[in-house]
């Protein structure tokens, strides 16, 4: 996992020294919203957005489900492991109803992020 962290640190150095495009770079995804057209970011949606506030909500970012969300090459590792971790976890046999509906929405969300790989 520290490899897969590392590779993303180093792609997203790279990439910001090429591109004079307005880019958040994450461990799970990059973010492209343009702050003057925010229109599409699943992070604002039905947000209480604080007063003088610009661009993303990151700790609301839908990285499977968004359109500005690049998933690339580089995070991937990171989805695979979270996918394994919660096709393990759906599997337990104690475990409540409701919470494995929610794990198996989770794992769909993973498997989209898996498949969108936008390089
Ligand atoms: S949901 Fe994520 S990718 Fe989409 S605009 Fe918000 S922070 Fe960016």
């Amino acid at each position: 996992m520290r490899h897969a962290f590392t590779a993303v640190r180093e792609k997203a150095a790279t990439l910001r020294a090429r591109t004079h495009l307005s880019i958040r770079f994450g461990k799970l995804n990059h973010c492209t919203l343009d702050d003057s057209n925010p229109i599409g970011a699943k992070c604002l949606e039905d947000a209480v957005i604080p007063p003088g506030h610009h661009g993303p909500l990151i700790d609301r970012c839908w990285p499977a489900r968004c359109a500005n969300s690049i998933v690339a090459p580089e995070h991937l590792p990171i989805w695979q492991a979270e996918h394994d971790s919660l096709t393990r976890l759906r599997t337990l046999p104690a475990l409540p109803s409701n919470r494995r509906r929610m794990i198996e929405e989770q794992v769909r969300d993973v498997e989209i992020a898996l498949n969108r790989d936008t390089p």
